[in-house]
């Protein structure tokens, strides 16, 4: 499937489609329908459970997406978060001026500046694409979106681009309150906003997404003293190095994470670990090991404020691309926030009675949109007689739906049935068509498990479970149905 079969399933069965269609689409803005509602808070939960619940060393915040502007002057936001931009001197339509470069000429534009990307299309001899017209000069565009707050004009405020800054912002009110010691980690699950210059690939590249991001701080000496490195030391993966891309080549090689940390390709060892730990819950989601890689960020291309950053990167339809930034921080932002803030925001060692800013070792940020659009590629197989999403149980957005065979005599026994269902698992009832029809529906959405009452069940109490990708059918107790599905669903049995 393409993208564009992808985003036409995503509209067919209620998963995603473009905001206020009735009106004409806002590019960039899309909203969920009831089936992916359920998915993406299913995926958000599963990320909230796994590293903030789960663990002992991090907390949870849910940060406003207004801030004081001066969070995002203090940042480098205001200044710096720009995208190359050019525009048709014909036309007047506007397009990021790198993406344009790389589709014309296949060459990589990570790291050129405005400059070098100008020469590119007078060289390279790039048109626009819509009118065949004559590009402009690039310039810097400012992604940030304004907004004014109140109903003073003027005073203006910003709508976050990325959730981490609330995170640093909050990070003295969370200190005050929280009794925690280094290392630790504040996460958040949150809305981003960007205004891309040409949103595109469905979701991939939105103006409105969530982003869930952990900052994880150390003190400075200590950012290599991870306990538990040795536990994902020998874990293999593919790694495509800055050095390779520098020299023009783009094939990545198989090797342990201890491997890629001797090799430089981690910023120090928590960086290393929290890579490994994302690779393997991408792994733990059922994610096929051989469209996942690791692409470190060549030095020309690394953002202002990071030591070192990998990507975790899918092999879409459109190619390896960016699910995961996995970035060293470095003391930068506390650093920025102290000095412009006036507050202190060292942290005070009890033991030692020294006093530091602490070092961001590792910033995982995972986009929601893209990791939803991973899962559905990964996930849709098109078989001969059917179409599945063969998704872990535990992300499904219903992991039961339940059918009677025939509507007139078993409506009653199969709501009760329903109902059971419903107070422990997310659950579908439907009584719509043939139950082969019904099958192919809940094949679609990716329910692992379908019950249908017949009219056995009215005389010994059980029921036909069919599962999702053996398609195979057992009789079962209803008294037995709930561990036997929560079982099921702990082992991604399907
Ligand atoms: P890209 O290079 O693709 O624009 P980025 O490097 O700017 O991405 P980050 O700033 O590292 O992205 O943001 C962290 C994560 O947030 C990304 O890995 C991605 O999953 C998600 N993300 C960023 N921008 C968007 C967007 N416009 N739409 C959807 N998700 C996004």
């Amino acid at each position: 499937m393409n993208i564009e079969e992808v985003a036409s399933y995503c509209k067919r069965r209620g998963i995603i489609f473009p905001t206020s269609e009735i009106y004409g689409q806002v590019p960039g803005f899309y909203d969920y329908g009831p089936v992916g509602v359920e998915l993406s808070r299913n995926l958000k939960n599963y990320w909230w459970k796994t590293f903030v619940q789960d663990r002992d060393d991090i907390i949870g915040i849910d940060g406003s997406i207004i801030t004081n502007p001066l969070v995002w002057k203090a940042s480098g936001h205001v200044d710096s978060f720009v995208d190359p931009l050019t525009e048709c001197k014909k036309c007047k339509k506007r397009f990021r001026a790198d993406h344009i470069v790389e589709e014309k000429t296949g060459k990589q534009t990570d790291g050129l500046k405005n400059e070098q990307l100008s020469e590119l299309i007078i060289n390279e001899k790039i048109k626009c694409p819509d009118c065949k017209g004559d590009l402009g000069a690039v310039k810097s565009f400012n992604q940030m979106f304004c907004t004014n707050v109140g109903p003073v004009e003027g005073n203006i405020a910003y709508l976050r681009p990325e959730t981490a800054q609330s995170i640093f912002a909050d990070y003295k009110s969370v200190m005050d309150s929280a009794r925690v010691k280094p290392p630790f980690g504040i996460a958040q699950i949150g809305k981003a906003f960007r205004n891309e210059i040409s949103p595109r690939n469905f979701i991939f590249r939105k103006r409105e997404f969530e982003q869930m991001e952990i900052e994880f701080f150390t003190k400075a000496d200590k950012k290599n003293d991870c306990l538990d490195y040795d536990k994902i030391s020998n874990l293999r993966l593919k790694i495509l190095s800055g050095e390779k891309q520098e020299k023009g080549l783009s094939d990545a090689e198989e090797m342990s994470i201890k491997t890629a940390f001797e090799k430089k390709i981690f910023s120090n060892k928590w960086h290393a670990y929290w890579t490994a730990t994302f690779y393997q819950w991408f792994l733990d989601l059922g994610i096929d090991a051989n469209k996942l890689r690791i692409r470190q960020h060549m030095k020309s291309e690394l953002s202002f404020y990071s030591a070192g950053t990998v990507d975790i990167e899918y092999e879409f339809p459109m190619g390896f691309k960016e699910v995961q930034g996995i970035a060293d921080r470095t003391t930068y932002d506390l650093t920025q926030h102290q000095n412009l803030s006036k507050q202190n925001l060292e942290y005070f060692d009890e033991e030692t009675k020294t006093k530091e800013i602490l070092y961001v070792a590792t910033e995982p940020s995972l986009g929601v949109e893209r990791l939803l659009l991973l899962v559905l590629f990964n996930g849709l197989k098109e078989e001969p007689e059917r179409l599945v999403l063969k998704i872990h149980p535990k992300i499904a957005p219903y992991k039961i739906a339940v059918f009677p065979l025939i509507k007139k005599d078993l409506e009653p026994k199969a709501r009760e049935v329903y109902n059971l269902m419903k107070e422990e698992f997310s659950s579908f009832y439907d009584e719509a068509g043939s139950i082969g029809k019904r099958y192919r529906r809940q094949d679609e959405i990716g329910t692992p498990y379908c019950l249908t009452v017949d009219y056995d069940t009215l005389k010994d109490e059980s029921v036909t479970l069919r599962m999702r990708d053996s398609m195979k059918q057992e009789r079962i107790k209803i008294s037995e149905l709930i561990p036997k599905i929560k079982e099921a669903i702990k082992k991604g049995l399907v």
